[in-house]
C-alpha cells in the first residue's frame, strides 16, 4: 500500500484490500484475431448510427448534454407502455448498478447473489463494504431462489440469463420470488434479448415497488464503446436514485447514439436473430465433439471439454488467434465460455477444435 511520506493514509484503510478492474484478457480489437471472449456482439451496431455520426455536427460537443438523459428515457419508457419517471440512463449498467449500491445499501448490508454470476456486484459491494451472501447454483445451475431468500439479506442480484453460464430463470419464477420476498430485487437483464422479451420482468413492473430491471446496449445492440445502461423500476425508486446520480452521468453522443439504435428494433430482430441460429449451430456441433454443453439463453455458451483440459483448449485455441474465456474459479475451472461470434468465426472456432481435439 502506499503511505505518503509525512502524511497519514489518506484513503480508506478498506481500499487496500481492493484491486483495480483489469480485463482478464484483451487482445487486439482490430478484427485481426477471432475475439470471443467477451460477450461483445459480431456483428455492427444498426447503420442507423452510422449515419447520425456522419452528419453529426461537431460543434454540439461545447454543450453540455442533457443531464437527465430526458429524450432516451422518454423513448424507453415508451418503448415499454411506462412513463419516463419510471426510467434512468447510466454511463454503461455497470455505473446503475453502483448507484444502485450507492442509493439501497450501506456499510454492514448484505446483499444475496447466486454463484456464479456476474462478478461486479461483488466489486462494487467491497468498495462500500456491504457484505455479500453467494448461494450456490445447482449442478446444472439452476439459481435456488429459497436459498437467496433465506440469507436474510437487504437485497438480491440475479442476472437473467445468468452471467457465465447463460441459464434463464422463468418469469414466473421471478414472480414467485417477489411474492415472498420485500428487500430490493434486482433483475439484471443484460442479455435479454437473446432469451425473447417474452422472459423479461419488465412485465412486472407496476407490480411490485420493490422490482428493478436493468438492461444495456452492450450486447444485443453491439455498443459497449458508448457505454449505455439503464434500468426500470417504479417511480419512487428513480427518483431516489436521480438523486445520487453525476450531473452529467451520459454524454452526449452516447445519449444520441443509443436512441438511433433503440429506435432500430427491426435490426435488433436481425442480428439477435442470427446470434441465436449460430448458438444453436455452436451447440449441435459441440455435443457432437463430446462437450457437455449448458443450455444457454444468452449470447455464449458455457461448456465442458472431456477429451482434453479446458485449460489446454484454450492455449491451443489462443495460439490459433482464437480468444474464448477460461476462468479460474470454482465451478468454473473446468469449462470455457464461449461469445458466439460471426457465421465464419463459428466455422472457423469449429474447425480448429475437431483438429485438436
Ligand atoms: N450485467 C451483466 C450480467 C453483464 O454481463 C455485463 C457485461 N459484462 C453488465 C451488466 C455490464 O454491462 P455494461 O456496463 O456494458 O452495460
Amino acid at each position: 500500500h502506499c503511505y505518503l511520506e509525512g502524511l497519514p493514509l489518506l484513503y480508506r484503510k478498506s481500499v487496500d484490500t481492493l484491486s483495480p478492474y483489469v480485463p482478464g484478457f484483451q487482445p487486439a480489437m482490430d478484427g485481426s484475431v477471432i475475439k470471443i471472449n467477451s460477450n461483445e456482439n459480431p456483428y455492427p451496431p444498426s447503420p442507423k448510427v452510422k449515419e447520425l455520426l456522419g452528419g453529426f455536427d461537431f460543434r454540439q460537443l461545447r454543450y453540455y448534454p442533457d443531464a437527465t438523459s430526458q429524450p432516451l428515457r422518454e423513448l424507453i419508457g415508451a418503448q415499454h407502455g411506462l412513463s419516463s419517471r419510471q426510467v434512468l440512463c447510466g454511463n454503461g449498467s455497470d455505473e446503475v448498478i453502483s448507484l444502485i449500491f450507492k442509493v439501497f445499501f450501506e456499510q454492514g448490508d448484505t446483499v444475496a447473489t447466486p454463484y456464479p454470476t456476474y462478478t461486479f456486484y461483488k466489486s462494487v459491494a467491497d468498495i462500500i463494504n456491504v457484505k455479500v451472501a453467494f448461494v450456490d447454483t445447482a449442478e446444472d445451475f439452476v439459481i435456488d431462489l429459497q436459498g437467496l431468500v433465506n440469507t436474510g439479506a437487504k437485497g438480491i442480484f440475479i442476472a437473467n440469463p445468468n452471467a457465465q453460464t447463460g441459464r434463464l430463470l422463468p418469469l414466473q419464477s421471478i414472480e414467485e420470488l417477489l411474492n415472498r420476498y420485500n428487500g430490493l430485487v434486482v433483475i439484471d437483464e443484460a442479455y435479454i434479448d437473446f432469451a425473447g422479451q417474452q422472459s423479461s420482468a419488465v412485465h412486472l413492473i407496476g407490480a411490485y415497488p420493490n422490482l428493478i430491471v436493468l438492461r444495456t446496449l452492450s450486447k444485443s445492440y453491439s455498443l459497449c464503446g458508448i457505454r449505455v445502461g439503464f434500468c426500470i423500476a417504479d417511480e419512487s425508486l428513480i427518483h431516489a436514485m436521480d438523486k445520487c446520480r453525476d450531473s452529467y452521468n451520459v454524454n452526449h453522443l452516447s445519449q444520441i447514439i443509443a436512441a438511433a439504435a433503440l429506435s432500430d428494433q427491426p435490426y435488433l430482430e436481425t442480428t439477435v436473430e442470427r446470434v441465436v441460429r449460430s448458438r444453436d449451430k455452436l451447440e449441435d456441433e459441440l455435443h457432437k465433439l463430446g462437450f457437455t454443453v449448458y443450455p444457454s439463453h444468452a449470447n455464449f455458451l458455457l461448456c465442458k471439454p472431456h477429451q482434453r483440459s479446458a485449460a489446454d483448449i484454450y492455449n491451443y485455441l489462443k495460439a490459433q488467434q482464437i480468444y474464448v474465456r477460461h476462468f479460474d474459479s470454482p465451478r468454473l475451472s473446468d469449462k470455457l465460455r464461449i461469445s458466439i461470434g460471426t457465421e465464419e468465426e463459428v466455422e472457423s472456432l469449429l474447425r480448429h477444435l475437431r483438429q485438436y481435439l
